[in-house]
């Protein structure tokens, strides 16, 4: 493994932080936290934590002995001074004489003991490194030490790897029984280095920023040197034509994979379906899904043995609050059977779920059945032949569950090469997936009403598009900006932390590819708002086909294209949805020269009417938002001027020429389409946000 230290980077870093008021302890605490975070074959994810133990001053003045440890909620490769909230030593050092202490009372101490009572909560792990005299100590969750730890006698390895300049600590649970554990261990081997943590991660000392850090990097480099060794036995022993990967050691024997292998874009919205909690009266609890797929992946999920090397256990307790106890596995993703392939998920994702519920039942019962279960909805789905998708409720957590997934097969893979993978017993999995103070990190915050859901808005570069998208995101709603514009695409998108596509919405084959790419990217689509279009103009009698055809594609056939392609995916998901469409008030009140405009609107008016008759039945809704006089690329302030001015008006007077008397803008618009995905017993219906106009009203 590098080693990332450079001497520079360190001295930058303590003129940073001390300009922050940090002293050099801290800055360099904060320099080599970093170093640890940013790898991720060394924690991932908020994973592992670091303190120093150093000198502050209280409030008289006083020079006062503080750990400064981790804080709850920062990550290592993002970690400032901040994240490093001081507790006062002395206090944290005399619990050592206690027996037991609970974990409430544990967090109380190292709170009530905080030089700053606004500090983030120190780390579960506090009094581990309050314990040990050590100035600094690092604690990650190495995939290499991993991969030597979980085996069934993964100490003897750690032992052959180590020699005597790492103790091994067993495994007990985090908290103040494994302080004093690993106080027990230290005390009896005072000279190490550091410890391994069995079936957990590794802790290194010193006392400088750089001896602890380096220790850590040359026990890591040792275990993967180790991996590396058998890997070559291995592969000189069974003749394997290939090294899997970056020289991956391991390869299963893999299943025989169907000759066709499906597309993700196929398979995402069938599992994606089979995941959602149905909450009842046609109301889900969806997931956002994030696909993973590398050589390695491939190698993991088609081995013949993934039913057990899979299904163990994650590599690292913590890895559990995010992943659950293990991944589902699907049938191979059969692409001449796609029903098939559905039927026989759908039996792995009950199986998986009834199973959940007795992991539940069997170890609540050891709690006196004061625990309330989890969701059993699995947070990873392992497809042979395809790869894996990481599930989570937003893109962020999808992604965080890709990552641990990635992490878990990385880990496996090796300890098979070396051994069998073999982690800590389910019912000391349970005893982390449903500790208090881990659930407490995740956060129980109310979810916005569209939360889950994924917004595909077309047209999105523009100003209705772009304040739609916004306020999708503002709802909660994962969204994909599509414009036939690529950089507005991207621009909008950017915006709202959603992903931009170009698409010409006029060409069904580009609308089948960016929904394509929605569902690759998020795992499929729930709500469309079908905005593209444009204005074309000409008396009816007078003017061009060629034109009122045109304008048939932009304004009606892009609107079936979109339509048809979210339906198709709607359905597999088996979820319902729901389709928007941008109309106009010329679609009910038709103005003199705008025929080739209304037209086409008009139909689009009957068609969602159509949409919402013919797949009612599905739970797919549709309506429309018939607006006027907003401020867009299709009324622009010429044109605003040049009818204030036919009808003798200034433009403002123009624009709230409505029975409200206001202008109407583009984010209400937005928050009508908003309203109609929200209104989950409204379909076929059209809402007008025109300010008030009557001959408009749908009649
Ligand atoms: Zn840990």
């Amino acid at each position: 493994m590098e080693n990332r230290w450079s001497d520079r980077d360190a001295e930058s870093a303590i003129e940073r932080w001390s300009k922050q008021g940090a002293n050099i302890d801290v800055a360099l605490r904060t320099y080599s936290s970093r170093l640890i975070g940013v790898e991720p074959h060394l924690v991932v994810h908020g994973g592992g934590n670091t303190s120093v133990k150093t000198t502050a001053v209280d409030d008289t003045g006083e020079p006062v002995n503080v750990i400064c440890v981790k804080g709850s909620g920062w990550d290592l490769a993002t970690i400032e001074p901040a994240g490093l909230p001081a507790v006062r030593l002395e206090p944290l050092v005399k619990l050592q004489s206690l027996d037991t202490m609970s974990d409430e009372a544990m967090v109380n101490a190292q709170r009530a003991n905080l030089l700053d009572t606004t500090a983030p909560n120190p780390s579960v792990e506090t009094l581990l490194h309050a314990f040990l005299p050590h100035a600094f100590i690092d604690h990650s969750h190495a995939n290499a030490v991993l991969a030597l730890t979980d085996q069934p006698d993964g100490e003897a390895l750690c032992r052959e790897v180590f020699g005597d300049r790492m103790a091994c600590v067993p495994y007990v649970m985090p908290g103040f029984a494994l302080a004093k554990k690993a106080l027990a261990v230290f005390q009896e081997r005072p000279d190490v280095d550091g410890m391994i943590l069995l079936k957990h991660g590794i802790f290194t000392f010193g006392h400088t920023a750089r001896e602890a850090y380096d220790r850590m990097i040359a026990a890591v480099t040792l275990a993967e040197q180790r991996i590396t060794d058998q890997a070559r036995v291995s592969l000189a022993g069974m003749h394997l034509p290939r090294a899997v990967g970056r020289g991956r050691p391991k390869s299963f024997s893999p299943i025989r994979l169907p000759d066709r292998i499906a597309s993700v874009a196929d398979v995402a919205p069938i599992l994606r379906g089979l995941a959602a909690i149905d909450k009842g009266e046609g109301a889900y609890a969806r997931w956002i899904f994030d696909y993973r797929s590398s050589p390695e992946i491939l190698d993991f999920v088609n081995g013949a043995d993934i039913g057990r090397y899979s299904q163990q256990g994650p590599a690292t307790p913590d890895h559990a609050i995010r992943i659950k106890t293990k991944p589902l596995i699907t049938p191979p993703a059969d692409g001449g059977r796609i029903d098939a392939f559905a039927a026989g998920a759908r039996a792995a994702m009950d199986a998986y779920k009834a199973d959940y519920y007795a992991y539940f039942k069997r170890n609540n019962a050891r709690h006196g059945g004061s625990r309330n279960a989890l969701d059993p909805v699995p947070r990873v789905i392992l497809v042979p032949g395809l790869g894996l998708f990481g599930l989570g409720a937003s893109r962020t957590d999808a992604a965080i569950a890709a990552d641990l997934a990635e992490t878990n097969v990385a880990v496996i893979t090796d300890a098979e090469t070396l051994g069998q993978y073999r982690v800590i017993s389910e019912a000391d999995i349970f005893d982390i997936e449903y500790w208090s103070l881990e659930q407490a990190k995740l956060g129980k915050t109310t979810e916005k009403p569209l939360a889950r859901q994924i917004a595909v808005i077309t047209g999105g570069g523009g100003g209705i598009g772009a304040a739609t998208a916004a306020s999708f995101r503002s709802a909660g709603a994962e969204v994909a900006v599509l414009d036939i514009d690529e950089g507005q695409a991207h621009a909008a998108a950017k915006n709202v932390g959603g992903m931009g596509l170009a698409c010409d919405v006029t060409k069904p084959r580009d609308v089948a590819g960016a929904f394509e790419r929605v569902v690759v990217a998020l795992g499929g689509v729930d709500i469309v708002v079908s905005n593209a279009g444009g204005a074309f103009q000409g008396l009816i009698g007078d003017v061009a086909d060629s034109v009122l055809r045109e304008s048939f594609e932009l304004n009606f056939w892009s609107h079936h294209s979109v339509a048809r392609e979210a339906v198709r995916i709607m359905r597999r998901q088996r979820t319902g949805g729901c389709l928007l469409f941008n109309a106009s008030k010329q679609a009910f009140n038709p103005g003199p020269g705008f025929g080739p405009y209304g037209l086409p609107k008009a139909a689009t008016i009957q068609l969602m009417r159509q949409y919402a008759i013919d797949y009612g039945a599905d739970g797919i809704r549709a309506a429309a938002v018939n607006a006027d006089r907003i401020r867009s690329g299709l009324l622009t302030d010429a044109m605003v001027a040049e009818r204030a001015k036919a009808r003798g008006i200034g433009t403002d007077a123009y624009m709230s020429g409505n029975l409200l008397g206001r202008e109407v803008r583009a984010a209400d618009v937005a928050d009508a389409f908003v309203a109609l995905a929200c209104a989950e017993r409204s379909t076929a219906t059209v809402m007008t946000v025109d300010g008030g106009n009557p001959a408009a009203a749908p009649r």
